[in-house]
This record gives structure tokens, sequence and C-alpha cells, in this order.
């Protein structure tokens, strides 16, 4: 089954709002076993939107609009929808009842423009709308199947959670599984030469991988009659992945790099410390993102400038003059520093040059310097980070964890 999700408001094409109901209706129709080829957008226009449901209309089974079925004279989906299937609006009496029953719940006036949002394809299924005035709309005509929602995400999400993801799940009956494997501490390149004869050999579960803010993503999914079906058709697809990436894959169901280091410290019962200057508190702030990590952290300190590290961390300043801020020494010294300060089991330090000022042509921007130390035993790297500020910043975080989750497991 081909589905196409055509979003309807000039907003949208604005630039005003982002289309996340596009996003989102992917997401849960891919889950529920329909193929979407096709998003679209399309102004409040009546002559545009008929041109754009024709087509939808020529290409996929299903088509999905959102937006437009408010009570102003902008909103013209209904009507646009009923003049192309050729079908007359007609007034529902439940739905009009609904309307005026919302409309005294919230204690407002209903105006004749409300009226209007009772008016439906007749012969369609109404879909109830129990967050706002406008039902839903589902028709079923000549072999295509047209689904109408209101715009707002907190009124769609939960009329497709309750009427259309039951009723597509009966259509299609079969579901799709999927699970997020994730991998760092290789290239885009590396990993696929690993696994590529797996993803060119798969068919169901299907293997895609993709890259994500310098993470790679790989995304195994099932098609199958049920939910359990499904995974137990991943797991081994998950075996032999693991087999080929060994500790380098970190994640089997999307956990994030900081929640998979807080639990291999809780499980461990191992306290850990930080001490940053390029990253500013970002390390810190992403394991102070996990629950349960106050079982482990103990102290971040920022010590961006030069004499907050000597001040702080009691770095040696002779150590700042020959090799500089940034520099493997330094980072070394901070860690040592930081150690000696919180008497944590792990610490991690970082200093870099984030830029977009400050490079050298020894130490161009994104030279990074991370050290890790764990039972008194101290690992460094140094990083050459491409990209912003930002960039650079969140990619040193990251590089700074793997690195410590490598050395736990070792
Ligand atoms: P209403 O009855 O609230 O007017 P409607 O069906 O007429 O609903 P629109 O007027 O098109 O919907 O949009 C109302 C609001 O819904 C927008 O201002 C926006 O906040 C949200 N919205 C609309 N379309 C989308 C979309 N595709 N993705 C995310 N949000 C959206």
């Amino acid at each position: 089954m081909v589905a196409e999700i055509l979003a309807v408001g000039t907003e949208l094409l604005m630039g005003q709002i982002v289309n996340t109901n596009a996003q989102y209706l992917t997401k849960r129709l891919n889950d529920v076993g329909v193929n979407v080829y096709y998003h679209s957008v399309v102004g409040d226009n009546p002559i545009r939107l008929k041109e754009c449901l024709r087509l939808a209309l020529s290409r996929s089974d299903v088509v999905i609009t959102t937006g437009g079925l408010g009570p102003t004279k902008d909103d013209i989906t209904k009507e646009t929808v009923a003049e192309i299937m050729g079908m007359k609006l007609v007034r529902d009496e439940e739905t009009f009842r609904n309307i005026r029953c919302f409309f005294e719940r919230v204690n407002r006036k209903m105006l004749v423009n409300n009226i209007k949002q009772a008016d439906i394809p007749e012969g369609c299924t109404i879909i109830p709308n129990k967050n706002g005035t406008a039902p839903g709309c589902l028709i079923e005509k000549d072999g295509k199947t047209i689904i109408m929602f209101p715009g707002p995400p907190k009124e769609m999400i939960p009329m497709f959670e309750e009427t259309i993801y039951p009723y597509l799940e009966q259509k299609t009956g079969q579901i799709i599984g999927s699970r997020m494997l994730k991998v760092f501490g290789i290239g885009e390149s590396e990993m696929e030469m690993k696994i590529m004869d797996l993803v060119e050999a798969q068919s169901n579960p299907t293997i895609a991988p993709y890259v994500n803010m310098g993470e790679i993503v790989i995304r195994v999914t099932a098609r199958s009659k049920n939910y359990d079906e499904a995974m137990k058709m991943i797991d081994p697809v998950i075996e032999r992945i693991k087999e080929r990436l060994g500790s380098d894959l970190y994640a089997y169901s999307g956990e994030t790099l900081e929640e998979t280091v807080v639990q291999l410290l809780i499980g461990k019962g191992i306290s850990i410390s930080t001490a940053e200057s390029c990253t500013g508190g970002m390390l810190a702030s992403k394991l102070v993102n996990v629950p349960g990590v106050s079982d482990v952290f103990t102290n971040g300190f920022i010590t961006y400038s030069n004499q907050s590290k000597i001040d702080v961390l009691g770095v040696n300043p002779d150590t700042i003059k020959t090799y500089g801020a940034v520099s493997k020494e330094t980072a070394v010294e901070m860690v040592k520093g930081l150690v000696k300060k919180t008497s944590s089991r792990a610490g991690i330090s970082i200093t870099g040059i984030a830029g977009p000022d400050g490079g050298t042509p020894e130490k161009p921007v994104g030279s990074v310097y991370v050290a890790v130390m764990l039972d008194g035993e101290i690992d460094t790297m140094a990083l050459k980070l491409n990209g912003d500020r930002e960039r650079v910043r969140h990619m040193a975080c990251l590089n700074a964890m793997n690195m410590l989750r490598k050395k736990i497991l070792n």
C-alpha cells in the first residue's frame, strides 16, 4: 500500500511552521507497513490544492491531508476534496452536537463559522476529534482512500493513533518493527566495508545505515504479522552486525552515547568528574541529561581560561607556556588535577579550539585534546574535528565519552 502526505497551509510554505505532521505520520505509516513515497505541501489555494490532490490520487492508494479543516474562509481542504471526489457536503448532526458541546465545555461562544465544520462529505467516515472542533474524515471511493486531519499536531496525533492506525493495521494485516543500532569510533566508509554484504543480502529484515550528528545509525527493520515476530526476525541480524562491528557498536535500541556511558558507570559503580575548556560544560550537561546519573557524577568544572586551569585544577603554568593550553600535556595535567580534587575513579578533561577564530597552522580550528583517567591510568587522544563551533564541541564530547566507554570495557 502506497501513501502520500499532503500538508495544506500557506504558513508552511512561508517557513513560519515546520511540517512535523508529515514527519510523524511517515514514521507511523512505516510502522504499520504502509510505504510513503511522496510528501507535498500546498498553500490555502483551491486551484493548486486540486492539482495536488489529483496528482496524489493518480499515484498513491492513500492520500493523507493535514490542515485546512478550520472554521475560516481559507480553510478549504474539505470542500476541495469533496469537489474532486464528486461528493456533496452535508450537515452531520452528531458532529454538530459535538462541536456545540466542545464550545460549552471550554466556555466559549460558538460562531456561525464553526457550524461549517459539521459539514462533511456525504458517506465519509468521521474521525472524532476530542481536542478541537474540526473532525477528520475518511473517504473510500473508487479504490482510493483520502484521510483528512486538522493541522494542529495535538489534535492530529490522537486522531491518527485512536482511529487511523488501527484502521491501517487491519488493512495491511502486518506491522513493521525496527531496532536502531548506533556506532561510534569508526567512519562511515569503514562501517560500510564491514557490513555492506549484509546490507545488500537482506530484504526482510532490511538494514539501513545513515549518519546523524557524527554517529552512525543502523536501522534494522522487519515486516511481519506482529511485533514479537518482527523482533525475532531482527535479533539474528543484529547478532551478525555485532560480530562485524564489535565494541564500536554501542546501542541496540537507539540509546544515546551518554545513556550508554552512564549505565556502564552505574553498573560498575564508577564515579566520574569532568574538566572542560572548549566544550564549556557541554559534556557535563550531556551526562546530566541522563536520569540516575547522580549516583556517579560528582563534579563538573568549566576551566575556560588559562588561569582557571592553574587555579582550579593545579595545571603547571610552565606546561601551558611550553606546550600551550590546547595540548596533550595540558589535558593530562587537567585530568590529574581533577581526579585529585574530586577523588572520583574516572575523570575526563577536554581542551581545544572550537573556532571560528583561534586556530594556527600548527593547531587549526577543530584541534582538541582529550584525556581520560580511570583508576589512576591515563589515555589521551588528539582530535582534528571538522565543522562549526557547535559541531566541534559536540564531537569532542562524543569522542571523550566513547574513550571512557572503551576504557571501561577493556
Ligand atoms: P484549525 O481548526 O486549528 O484552524 P486547521 O485544520 O485549519 O486547524 P491550519 O489552520 O492549517 O489547520 O493549521 C493550524 C495550526 O496547526 C498551525 O498554525 C500550526 O500550528 C499547526 N500545523 C498545521 N499544519 C501543520 C503541519 N503540517 N505540521 C505541524 N504543525 C502544523
